[in-house]
């Protein structure tokens, strides 16, 4: 009989997700991010330097959507390879540029500014749509890519942007990846207890994490924090990461806000909710709220602003998207949360396993496998599926298992001393 009521609000959850899909306008957001790899608004003139950002928020977003299809691979492939800087005889590191601002094949004339040189986000990005295109990273210069990585880390654990640039937890996370990325999984390359270090040492007295040691606690900077200590597979020395959960699940309101006291922004669905996943906690969500808040925000002609009357941009479209996502809607490819991008791309790239094909179906009692289908999102509790196929180095806190679906489950577990819920 509980077996049967069981299965019937699944099946009552995925009907419903499913209908609100439909509410969203899907088909236009992919249009405008095919439209914004063309041509930008002026407003972004200042990311000049960061166009990899763009086409990556593009791409990816089409990713998600399902809609790669429609895009020039190659071409946006030759292009990405256009901004990789290669070392120079004096030894100088590698990488990628953000674009081809100095010069470069795109731009009439060689990139040989003294100022060339590689930028680890920038880096990062471009690996990513290399994957997300389908390319093997065959022409990227591992070891001189690698190289920058390395010489990016400071004393305090921390990785600077680019060498004499600013230094925080956003690059601690940039670095953890581009290891990833380049097939040094235990991230050899750099100091791993430094790096563990400086995250720990940014979690603050709420349990939150800041972008370092004494700074506020933020969506953004707990994702990067979260998604490096995941990369780096030091995770389980996180010592505090219930009351970490406890903060972010407490950023809610409808959408979610990125810190106390602010307004909801459709950017955090993604910050917070990639990083409930990471923590074992992502069923926690209300996910239909997360839907309604995303479909308030939706711009008619495409695009996904930050709230609700605001313009579309390309980072909320695609964070907007990768949070639905995050809390199982259905038409959109599921997420990697680790890396930011689509299953699909990381494990097309290898840096996800590939699913076990004889797995059977333990959501819907029917007797099918779901191999490919883990490429793209079939239930609404899918993100478990990422925590039963751990990666290597990857271990969960040991509260993972635990089978709360609501903030209020959550909260009654923590009032009765934290014992082991009944199943
Ligand atoms: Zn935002």
């Amino acid at each position: 009989m509980l077996k049967t009521a069981a299965t019937l609000y699944r099946y009552h959850h995925r009907i419903l997700l499913a209908v609100m899909a439909a509410g969203l306008n899907l088909s236009s957001h992919a249009n405008y991010f095919l439209k914004c790899l063309q041509t930008l608004p002026h407003q972004y003139t200042s990311l000049d330097t960061n166009r990899l950002t763009v086409a990556y928020f593009c791409v990816a977003g089409l990713d998600v959507l399902g809609r790669l299809d429609a895009l020039d691979a190659p071409r946006i492939i030759r292009w990405v390879y256009a901004q990789q800087v290669l070392p120079t005889a004096a030894g100088a590191p590698g990488g990628f540029r953000g674009g081809p601002f100095l010069g470069g094949e795109f731009c009439g004339r060689p990139a040989n500014s003294s100022f060339d040189s590689g930028h680890i986000a920038m880096t990062y990005t471009a690996l990513a749509l290399l994957a997300m295109l389908g390319d093997d990273l065959s022409a990227v210069d591992r070891t001189a890519a690698l190289a920058l990585v390395s010489s990016l880390q400071d004393s305090s654990g921390a990785f600077s942007s680019t060498a004499g640039g600013e230094s925080d937890m956003r690059f601690v996370f940039c670095a953890a990846a581009i290891c990833t990325m380049l097939g040094d999984p235990g991230c050899s390359s750099i100091d791993v207890d430094a790096a563990t270090s400086y995250i720990l040492a940014s979690q603050n007295y709420d349990g939150g994490i800041g972008l370092g040691p004494g700074m506020e606690s933020h969506g953004g900077s707990i994702y990067t924090a979260v998604a490096a200590l995941t990369l780096l597979g030091t995770l389980p020395r996180l010592p505090r990461a219930n009351e970490l959960v406890h903060w972010c699940i407490h950023r809610q309101l409808g959408g979610y806000q990125g810190r106390p006291n602010k307004d909801e922004d459709t950017c955090y669905s993604f910050w917070l909710g990639a990083s409930l996943e990471l923590l074992g906690a992502g069923g926690m969500s209300d996910r239909v709220a997360i839907g309604d808040f995303a479909s308030r925000c939706e711009f008619k002609h495409g695009g996904i602003g930050k709230c609700a009357g605001n313009h579309p941009d390309v980072l909320h479209s695609y964070y907007a998207l990768c949070g639905l996502s995050l809390a199982g809607w259905e038409g959109l490819s599921r997420l990697d949360a680790r890396l930011g991008i689509t299953r699909r791309a990381s494990i097309s790239a290898g840096w996800l396993p590939m699913p076990n094909a004889d797995s059977a179906c333990a959501e819907c009692d029917e007797a099918q496998s779901h191999a490919m289908e883990d490429l793209s999102l079939r239930h609404a509790s899918d993100v478990k599926v990422a925590l039963e196929q751990p990666t290597a180095g990857y271990a969960p806190p040991s509260f993972i298992e635990s089978s709360f679906r609501t903030k209020v489950e959550y909260e009654r577990w923590v009032a009765s001393g934290r014992a082991l819920p009944s199943q």
